[in-house]
C-alpha cells in the first residue's frame, strides 16, 4: 500500500522490488482463487477493511463523509455514495498523499511526452474520456499497479488462454502490438508505456486507433506481432480484413477491453486468427474488474474489486435482473481511494455457480455498446470506421466530453453536442470530423452540426456516443 512506500528507493515503479512483490502477489491471487469463494470474500474483507481504515486517516473528503459513523471497522452498505463530479471536484481532498493535488497533476498531463512516465516519481496518471459528461483524472500507486498486474498475470494462465500456444509467441519474438487511442493520457496507452518503459527486454509497440485501417493493417503486417491488444470493434476489423487476405499475421492471443465482445463475435474473431481472445472489463477507475470466461460471462476480480449492482435509489438490485448502476469498490489503490463510486454502466449479476467453474462471481455488462459506423465513399467502397476512433478525434480537438454521433445515412454524420458546448466548440468539433472523414477518402461524407442534444440512454448515465441509426 502507499502507506509503506519508502521514499529512499531510487525508482520504485520499475525496481527489481516490484518485480517480485508482482510475482508474489500472482502466487496469492491463484492460491486464494484456488480455495473457492469463502477465500476470495475473506481477502476481499480484508482489503476493504485496511482500504477503508486508510481512507478515514488519510483522505480529507472521505473523513467528512464519515464522521456520523462509528469508529471502528465499517460496513459496505453504511457508507454514502460517491460520484466522478463530487471526487473530482474536491480532488485534493479525497487524494490521501498531500503531495497529490489538481494543480500539479494538471501539469504533469499536460505534457503528452509524459504519457506513461512517473508522476512525482511514484505514481502512474491517466485520465478517462468523457462517456459521463466529463473527464476524470485518476492516479494510481504502486500497490495498485502490482495489483493490476498480479491480475493480468493470473488470467495469462487462465482456462480463457488455455488455447495459446506459448512457444509460438516465443517464436515470434513475443512481440506485441496495441491498438488504442494514444493522443493522450489514457489508461490503456499509459499502462501500455508504463509495462514498455520499465520492461525493455519486451518488444512492444503501440498504433494509434485514429489512422486508417488500411495504414493499420500495413503497419501489423510490418510488424507481426505475437500478441495483439484492442477494442473488440478494432479486432472485429481487423479479423475482416485477414479473412480477405489484405492482413496476414500469425497471433498466438488476442485481448480486448473497453467495449463489450459479444459471444459470437469472440468466437468469429477467434476462427479467423486460429488463436485465443481474452476479453476483459476495466475502467479508468479500476484498470481490471472482471474477465471473460468461455461461457460468455464475466467474473469479478472480488478479492481485489467490490462490484454492488443498484436501482436508480441505490438498493440492491437481485441477482439476474439488470441493474440501474453498478457502485465499485477498488481495493487495490489507496492513493485516490474509490469506495462506493457511481460507475454507470448497468450490469446483470449471475444466478448461481458459472458453468465454466470459476469460484468469482459472473456478471454481464449492458450498454457499453457504440456502433462501428460502415460510411460509402464516392468510389461506391465502404469505409468503417471504428466508434473510440471517431471520438478521440472530437474530444481531442474540440475538448468537449458529451457529445453524440449519429449517421442518419451512408453519407450523413450528425455531431450533437450540449446546448452550452455549440456555440463554443461546434466549429471545431464538427472540423476535426471533416478532417478525419477526408484522411479516409471519405470527403463526399456530410457532418451537419444537429441541433438537439444527445439522447442518453435509459439506465445509467453513460452516454452511447456513436449510433448508426
Ligand atoms: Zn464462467
Amino acid at each position: 500500500m502507499a502507506a509503506d512506500f519508502d521514499a529512499a528507493t531510487p525508482d520504485p515503479l520499475r525496481s527489481a522490488f516490484d518485480q517480485w512483490s508482482t510475482a508474489t502477489l500472482v502466487t496469492q491471487v491463484l492460491w486464494v482463487r484456488s480455495l473457492g469463494a469463502t477465500a476470495i470474500a475473506a481477502a476481499g474483507h480484508a482489503r476493504f477493511d485496511a482500504l477503508t481504515r486508510f481512507a478515514r486517516a488519510r483522505s480529507p473528503l472521505y473523513r467528512e463523509a464519515w464522521k456520523h459513523l462509528p469508529t471502528g471497522p465499517l460496513q459496505l452498505a453504511g457508507l454514502p455514495i460517491v460520484t466522478k463530479h463530487a471526487l473530482m471536484a474536491a480532488f485534493d481532498s479525497w487524494c490521501t498523499d498531500p503531495a497529490v493535488t489538481r494543480t500539479a497533476v494538471d501539469g504533469f498531463l499536460a505534457e503528452r511526452a509524459h504519457i506513461g512516465e512517473r508522476f512525482l516519481d511514484r505514481y502512474l496518471v491517466w485520465m478517462s474520456s468523457g462517456s459521463t459528461g466529463e473527464p476524470g483524472i485518476y492516479v494510481q500507486d504502486r500497490g495498485a499497479l502490482a495489483a493490476y498486474d498480479a491480475m493480468v498475470s493470473a488470467q495469462l494462465t487462465s482456462p480463457g488462454l488455455a488455447g495459446c500456444n506459448w512457444q509460438h509467441v516465443a517464436a515470434q519474438g513475443g512481440r506485441a502490438a496495441l491498438i488504442a487511442a494514444d493522443t493522450d493520457h489514457f489508461a490503456s496507452i499509459a499502462s501500455w508505456r508504463r509495462l514498455a518503459n520499465g520492461k525493455p527486454w519486451l518488444d512492444m509497440k503501440s498504433f494509434a486507433v485514429t489512422q486508417p485501417l488500411p495504414d493499420i493493417v500495413r503497419e501489423l503486417n510490418a510488424y507481426q506481432p505475437a500478441f495483439v491488444s484492442s477494442y473488440p470493434t478494432v479486432l472485429a476489423l481487423l479479423a475482416d480484413e485477414q479473412q480477405a487476405g489484405r492482413l496476414a499475421i500469425r497471433p498466438a492471443a488476442l485481448w480486448s477491453g473497453g467495449e463489450g465482445l459479444s459471444r459470437s463475435a469472440r468466437r468469429a474473431i477467434e476462427r479467423v486468427f486460429g488463436c485465443p481472445l481474452q476479453n476483459e472489463y476495466g475502467a479508468s477507475e479500476c484498470l481490471t474488474i472482471a474477465h471473460a470466461c468461455r461461457e460468455g460471462w464475466l467474473h469479478v476480480d472480488a478479492d481485489w474489486v467490490i462490484l454492488e449492482p443498484v436501482d436508480r435509489h441505490y438498493r440492491p438490485t437481485p441477482a439476474g435482473e439488470l441493474s440501474h448502476t453498478v457502485l465499485l469498490t477498488n481495493l487495490a489503490n489507496t492513493v485516490q481511494p474509490i469506495i462506493r463510486y457511481d460507475l454507470g454502466d448497468s450490469v446483470r449479476a449471475g444466478v448461481g455457480p458459472c458453468a465454466c467453474g470459476s469460484p468469482l462471481p459472473a456478471i454481464q455488462v449492458e450498454g457499453r455498446s457504440d456502433d462501428v459506423l460502415g460510411l460509402r465513399a464516392r468510389d461506391g467502397t465502404l469505409a468503417h470506421l471504428v466508434p473510440l476512433a471517431l471520438t478521440t478525434v472530437v474530444e481531442d480537438a474540440a475538448r468537449v466530453h458529451r457529445f453524440q454521433i449519429v449517421q442518419s445515412a451512408p453519407d450523413r454524420l450528425g455531431l450533437r453536442l450540449m446546448d452550452a458546448d455549440r456555440a463554443r466548440a461546434g466549429a471545431t468539433a464538427a472540423g476535426a470530423l471533416r478532417a478525419y472523414l477526408d484522411r479516409h477518402a471519405l470527403s463526399n461524407v456530410a457532418v451537419v452540426l444537429e441541433p438537439g442534444e444527445p439522447q442518453p440512454e435509459r439506465r445509467g448515465g453513460k452516454l452511447r456516443q456513436v449510433v448508426a441509426l
